[in-house]
């Protein structure tokens, strides 16, 4: 047997099982092996059976002493049996599967891992587990710390954890180590072939230990070395962009408020990158609301000041109209020319704007990706600044830089993301944080209700435009689908403007819209003449209209924490008392969760790391969305010590063998080949 065999190949495995496992992406002999446990029991210490701890999970051996009897309680069927040792007797019992009587030999050696209960006297153990002994065949599931794996489509941990065993045992010479032995060495990681038999079948649990360091050591390598590739260069990059300390009150007066110590910080952090002699990469992280833009525009100016271009480039044509909007409200003024490039634009149109950056007549360039198109020739760029950057790929950040001589890079994001993916994917950035919000915020009141209480929501929206402010109103669906459950924006919009809001202005907004008939909605709702916009996620980025103030999200259920978190942000952005009212008759319990953390808090960060939590390990927050592969066993929270080890062990490879084309990377070259064999323009950085 080969690693690279189809799974067919194992025995016990045939076409119907293939299918199985094929739902867990097991489709060769190496998925298999590589298939990684999800959580062990450990069972490699068995008790007497007058010593087992009640209400806890126990493992004894003993003798069969009694035939299996079914008995019928109501409508279930209990299926009894005794084991015994030479201490006492213990009752294992089955609900609802009487074959159980059968599973047993009489006076048979056993060993069985269940909960014990203690039931008026008669202790018992429920399903258990239970392996006979004297087989010649090794004991897998007990008697050792044995593996448990996440498992679907009726595949039993028993059948698994034999087969890997099996398998295991014929292919372990093939498995081969494509870390040099040097590596291993200096960061003290062990062999390939140890980590993956006692990643499943650990002696104990230091050897469980060395097989998860290995393996997790292994996948941030892999992750690195292959970011690396992509990213290019990540060594500091001196600048030939020499932009001075230059007084700014010119445009801080321009602004209706001082800015925060936070705003402030952060301006220091960019002026000093800026005449560092080195070109500036950094990521200003700040929770939605927080006031990145004031803070993009005054590197933007300065960087003019300096005589140089800066551009902005935003994901969506409607976040970069309503920057181009407010750029040019303050820069017209002082004289410094904004223009607005957007794909859509007539070719004349986008000629002329093309005419004015190259002359340099416009100093400040604001569009979508159609600022990093190559017809666009930039006069003297100096300044990139990316918002809500988590929408763009390395390859178009990338882009952008070619463009001027190495320009300075700004991104902006409100994500928060955890630490230790922070350094996986800007590893090469400097982050800067705005850590509070502008005063005289008001806390936005969220709400979470059933569909109860429609009519009390919407008379509370119809209040708050007869007051002139206005809401939003979110919906999971753009048509109607065949989950009639779930809100559309244009069959709901229908409803709302015809019966339950007829007198009032409704508009709605989605994705499948041309971007300039949405551009025309979104400017008509800020400039007030849209009562209510119902729309799906498109407003969810950077939409400031500071006069709405309810934001209402149906089938709330269907969003992640971040998700919502981002939604809510688009009220609360002025004086007004602002609500988010979140709307689910969703029973799950996971949902419940989700909306009352969403209720407790306002904290993008805490609220990440909820998230997390709630998604449980295995999908971790933020791979997904950045389009990597997703770590099957490293923990972007706890591993952070391995991950910096990782990611010099990657630093030293990339900066001897970029493209990894020497004999000994060879392996190293596979394996991330190997990991990353998903599309890698999806990969965000
Ligand atoms: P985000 O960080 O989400 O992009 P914005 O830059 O859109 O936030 O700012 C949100 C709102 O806060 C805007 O209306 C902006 O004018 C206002 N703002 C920014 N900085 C301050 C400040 N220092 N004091 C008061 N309001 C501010
Ligand atoms: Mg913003």
């Amino acid at each position: 047997m080969k690693l690279e065999d189809d799974i067919t190949s194992v025995k016990n495995i045939g076409a119907s099982r293939a299918e199985k496992l094929k739902k867990l992406n097991i489709f060769t002999v190496k998925d298999l092996i590589e298939y990684i446990p999800r959580d062990y029991d450990d069972r490699s210490t068995s008790v007497k059976i007058n010593e087992v701890k009640i209400n806890e999970v126990n493992t004894v051996k003993g003798v069969i002493m009694s035939k299996g009897e079914n008995v019928k309680i109501k409508n279930i069927t209990v299926t009894k049996i005794r084991l015994k040792d030479d201490s006492g007797f213990i009752e294992l019992v089955w609900y609802n599967q009487p074959y159980m009587k059968n599973a047993f030999e009489y006076r048979g050696q056993y060993i069985v891992t269940g909960k014990v209960t203690n039931k008026y006297g008669r202790v018992q153990m429920a399903s258990p587990e239970y392996e006979k002994i004297g087989d010649e065949r090794e004991l897998i599931s007990s008697g050792r710390i044995v593996p448990i794996y996440h498992l679907t489509y009726k595949i039993s941990q028993k059948l698994l954890r034999s087969t890997i065993l099996s398998t295991l045992e014929e292919v372990k010479n093939e498995i081969a180590d494509f870390m040099p032995e040097s590596m291993r060495i200096k960061f003290d990681v062990c062999e390939r072939r140890y980590a993956i038999e006692n990643i499943h079948f650990p002696e104990n649990n230091e050897a469980f230990f060395k097989a998860r360091r290995r393996l997790v050591f292994e996948e941030f390598f892999i992750l690195q070395t292959k970011l690396m590739q992509l990213r290019g260069n990540i060594k500091r990059n001196e600048s030939e962009i020499y932009i001075e300390d230059t007084d700014d009150s010119e445009l801080r007066e321009k602004f209706p408020f001082k800015f925060t110590d936070a705003q402030e910080k952060v301006m220091n952090e960019i002026k000093n990158d800026l005449k560092s002699g080195y070109v500036m990469n950094r990521l200003i992280q700040g929770d939605v609301g927080s006031g990145k833009t004031a803070v993009a525009m005054a590197a933007c100016y300065i960087a003019v000041k300096n005589g140089y271009q800066a551009a902005l480039m935003a994901p969506t044509d409607v976040l970069a109209s309503q920057h181009y909007e407010s750029f040019t409200k303050i820069f017209n003024e002082m004289g410094i020319k904004c223009v607005l490039l957007l794909g859509n634009m007539k070719k004349s149109e986008k000629r002329r704007i093309y005419d004015s950056i190259i002359t340099g007549y416009a100093k400040i360039i604001i569009g979508t990706h159609a600022v990093i198109q190559d017809a666009v020739k930039y006069d003297r760029l100096g300044l990139v600044i990316t918002d809500e950057q988590h929408r763009f790929g390395v390859r178009q950040r990338s882009k952008l830089s070619e463009k001027g001589d190495m320009p300075h890079v700004i991104v902006m994001t409100a994500t928060p993301i955890p630490r230790t993916l922070g350094l996986i994917l800007y590893g090469d950035l400097d982050i800067s944080v705005i850590d509070s919000l502008p005063p005289g915020r008001q806390k936005i009141d969220t709400i979470y209700v059933n569909s109860n209480y429609y009519e009390r929501i919407y008379n509370f929206i119809k209040k708050n435009a007869d007051e002139g402010r206005q809401a939003y109103i979110i919906c999971p669906m753009i048509d109607e689908s065949d989950n009639k459950e779930l809100k559309s924006v244009n069959e709901y919009t229908v409803k709302l403007s015809e019966e339950i809001f007829k007198d009032y202005r409704v508009a709605s907004v989605h994705g499948k819209m041309s971007s300039g008939v949405k551009q025309e909605i979104m400017s008509e709702f800020a400039r007030g003449n849209i009562d209510i916009l119902v729309s799906t996620t498109v407003i969810e980025v950077g939409i400031n209209v500071a006069n709405a103030t309810i934001m209402l999200i149906e089938n709330a259920d269907r969003y992640g924490l971040a998700q919502l978190h981002q939604l809510r942000g688009r009220v609360g952005r002025g004086s007004e008392k602002s609500y988010c009212i979140m709307i689910s008759d969703s029973k799950s319990k996971i949902s419940k969760q989700r909306m009352k953390i969403m209720t407790e808090s306002s904290d993008g960060a805490y609220i990440s790391e909820k998230d997390l939590e709630l998604r449980g390990p295995g999908d971790f927050f933020g791979t997904r969305q950045h389009g990597l592969p997703e770590l099957r066993i490293a923990n972007l929270y706890k591993d952070t010590d391995i991950m910096k080890e990782a990611q010099e062990a990657a630093k030293a490879i990339y900066e001897n063998d970029p493209q990894l084309e020497k004999e000994e990377n060879r392996g190293i070259k596979k394996k991330t080949e190997d990991f990353f064999s998903r599309d890698e323009s999806r990969i965000q950085l």
